[in-house]
């Protein structure tokens, strides 16, 4: 019997993530080792949900009075529709990865924006140019977050359309598109101080693979992947290699974590407990 699953009492609260797949996620392990440090009745429980039985997923959270949930991979947009009200940030990005109660109604949060956010002034502050890979579900989240803090933004995307949908959506001259092609991207890396991986590229199994090419990395520039599996990526060390500072994204799991455990339980979670667990998780996965 696991250590959780020792201390579940008639009045233990249940927190849960929703996803398909879920088998893989750290989530359970970090907001657990939250619990247990701070001694709370809760216990946080993976489900795989299909996204054609999401409505009744959440129907069930309704009925069952779970304290608070997460959504991952391919959830989060879906979920929009099925709360009964959304968070300013989380209308914008049109994605909810926590849901929790307030005065009775379920909302949608989007914790991943400002879980990026707090993991880059952790890091020593805000870019005033940033060059963002991706306009899938977690760069827009970072675009938005971003460009609401004045941070001038270059996008590129493998699928150029869907980064001009982000870029009007954003809308004023905040954000430039530019082509995924190498050189199009070595250019914009001479100019950002922020280059941001929101692509899957270099993920576990496909590790090895890097979304920029080394030449296109320099010293003072700070090189931040969003992939935490593995948690030095091909981009990271060509990143160290140039001089340019890596961080990985296990920060930002973290963070975002922590701002839905904030809104959850109202208590301020042991954040290294969380990263820990997470560089737990990973090592036993590797
Ligand atoms: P997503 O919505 O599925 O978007 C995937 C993005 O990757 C799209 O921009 C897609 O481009 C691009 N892409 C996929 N394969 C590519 C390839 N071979 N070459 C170039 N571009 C490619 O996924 P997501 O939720 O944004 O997640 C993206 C990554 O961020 C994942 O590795 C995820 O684990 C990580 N992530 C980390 C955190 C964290 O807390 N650290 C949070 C969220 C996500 P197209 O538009 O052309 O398909």
């Amino acid at each position: 019997m696991s250590e959780t699953a020792l201390r579940l009492t008639g009045k233990t609260r249940v927190l849960a993530v929703f996803g398909c797949p879920v088998e893989h996620s750290l989530s359970p392990a970090m907001h657990n080792a939250a619990i247990r440090a701070l001694g709370l009745d809760l216990v946080y429980v993976p489900f795989r949900v299909e996204p054609d039985r999401l409505r009744d997923a959440v129907a069930g959270v309704r009925a069952m009075e779970f304290l608070g949930v997460n959504l991952t991979i391919p959830l989060k947009e879906q979920a929009v529709s099925l709360v009964d009200g959304l968070s300013p940030g989380a209308a914008r990005v049109g994605s909810v990865n926590t849901l929790w109660w307030k005065d009775g109604s379920l909302m949608g949060e989007s914790t991943d924006g400002p879980g990026f956010i707090s993991s880059l002034e952790e890091a020593g502050g805000l870019p005033a140019t940033a060059l963002v890979l991706g306009a899938g579900g977690s760069g827009r989240a970072i675009c938005f977050a971003l460009a609401e803090r004045g941070v001038r933004i270059i996008l590129a995307n493998r699928t150029p359309e869907r980064a001009r949908r982000l870029a009007e959506e954003i809308g004023d001259a905040g954000v430039r598109v530019i082509p995924m092609g190498a050189e199009a991207l070595r250019e914009a890396c001479r100019e950002a101080d922020l280059v941001v991986n929101c692509t899957s590229v270099g993920m576990s199994p496909n590790i090895g693979v890097s979304p920029l090419t080394p030449d296109a990395l320099r010293a003072g520039q700070t090189v931040y992947d969003l992939v935490y599996n593995p948690p030095e990526t091909a981009l990271l060390a060509d990143a160290r290699a140039a001089g340019a500072r890596p961080i990985n994204g296990v920060r930002m799991l973290v963070h975002q974590g922590a701002y839905s455990f904030r809104l959850w339980t109202g208590v301020e979670p042991p954040l290294d407990v969380m990263e820990a667990a997470v560089m737990e998780g990973l090592k036993k996965e590797a």
